[in-house]
């Protein structure tokens, strides 16, 4: 890539300055992508080349998830958004050029019902109230959508009405789940939750093969650019057809479903039970049969196939920002295997989980960043990693 002066331009967004959503909208994409790169390279050159970066060709209206909070404003006037930076006060959002368009067009009519019924959002500071967030998310290829309504307790007040009304207006909502969070707590999310219209799951396709997906599990957030994501993970993986591999961090099986197509057997690993759950249905409707999910942590059940000894080929990883724990590393190291694509949302403990595995004989081959959070500063990485000695 080449390096040059940044260039700055009028920020499309005009709640760019509050909302902490956003940190590179100030840049014309050129720039945000030479920074991407830098971000990339300050913690990832040390390893090796790291790769030109793959865009998003239109970099907006990429989210299939979005997370509005509800609460009243200064005239106390019905408000719904996102936090403003590092604080619990709610910007009143109208429209967010970097999610689904229709999501901002539920808020909007959600917010035209609760006037017309008078339903209160909940107060953070008095504890009083209903309403807390509403959580939307659309499968893009199919145009199922999901709405999560996270309520301070379980007695809903119209509900039936509520319902009727918001999917008279959006017919493309497919399933409302209504979330109990009466914790104070600063997780969007309670334990308790029902299923007051539709399935209580959304689906979507990704890289030709249907997923679906529950409002807990964890699921790529730019359904576009992760076809790329994967696409260039299994690139590098190379496999040959007769692997046995592992996908740690698996969520609803995404990737193990994908790379099924390409080796032998598939192991996946997730935390989540939801996500499992998932990942189980995902295989049956697909119709692939050489996949197993273990919901376990994947430390502890990397420890166990390392005690086992059991025969792994390829390793593709995939953990949250904090990156991996030791007892992962040190049981992937025992378990030998001869390929690990590491995918990550974080070069920083990427990095760190790097030098990990290089001092315990596997060498970088190559690092590949993805967009896949155009206008924001996060920066996400593929790379391969191979054992040295056989
Ligand atoms: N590979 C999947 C999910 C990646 S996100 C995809 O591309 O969609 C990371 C996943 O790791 C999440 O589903 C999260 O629930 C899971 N996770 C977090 N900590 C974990 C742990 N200690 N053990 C196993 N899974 C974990």
């Amino acid at each position: 890539m080449n390096k040059t002066q940044l260039v700055n331009v009028k920020p499309p967004c005009i709640y760019y300055e509050r909302c902490g959503g956003c940190q590179l909208q100030h840049l014309s994409n050129e720039s945000q992508n030479q920074v991407k790169q830098e971000i990339a390279e300050k913690y990832l050159s040390s390893f090796g080349k790291v790769e030109d970066i793959l865009v998003m060709e239109h970099p907006y209206e990429y989210r299939n998830k979005i997370q509005y909070s509800f609460g009243y404003g200064r005239k106390k006037e019905l408000i719904a958004g996102m936090y403003a930076e590092n604080s619990h006060s709610i910007i009143d959002i109208d429209q967010c050029i970097i999610q689904d368009p229709q999501a901002d067009r539920i808020i909007h009519t959600t917010k035209k019902i609760m006037k017309k019924y008078k339903m209160e959002p909940y107060q953070e500071d008095r504890e009083t109230g209903f309403l807390r967030h509403v959580l939307i998310r659309t499968g893009f290829t199919t145009g199922e959508v999901m709405v999560v309504l996270v309520t301070a307790h379980s007695i809903f007040t119209g509900k039936k009405n509520f319902i009727q009304l918001l999917t008279k207006e959006h017919p493309e909502i497919t399933t409302i789940i209504m979330n109990i969070n009466n914790r104070s707590t600063s997780m969007i999310l309670g334990d308790k939750e029902t299923t007051i219209s539709g399935k209580g799951y959304i689906e979507d396709i990704l890289c030709g093969m249907r997923f679906r997906i529950s409002s807990k599990s964890f699921y790529q957030i730019n359904p576009k650019q992760t076809e790329v994501l994967y696409n260039t993970a299994l690139k590098m993986a190379d496999f040959k057809g007769n692997e046995r591999i592992l996908d740690a961090y698996s969520g609803i099986g995404t990737i193990s479903l994908i790379a099924a197509r390409q080796v032998r057997e598939v192991i996946g690993v997730e935390v989540n039970p939801d996500g499992v759950r998932d990942a189980i249905k995902n295989a049956q409707t697909n119709q692939v049969n050489n996949v197993h999910f273990y919901q376990a942590d994947a430390g502890e059940f990397m420890q166990e196939l390392a005690r086992r000894n059991e025969p792994i080929d390829a390793v593709i990883m995939d953990p949250p920002r904090s990156g991996s724990d030791e007892t992962f590393l040190n049981s992937l190291c025992s378990l030998k295997p001869q390929k690990i694509i590491y995918i990550s949302c974080n070069p920083e403990t990427q990095a760190r989980d790097l030098e990990y595995l290089l001092s315990h004989g596997y060498r970088v081959q190559k690092i590949q960043p993805v967009d896949m959070f155009p206008q924001t500063s996060h920066v996400e990485t593929v790379v391969l990693i191979t054992r040295e000695n056989k």
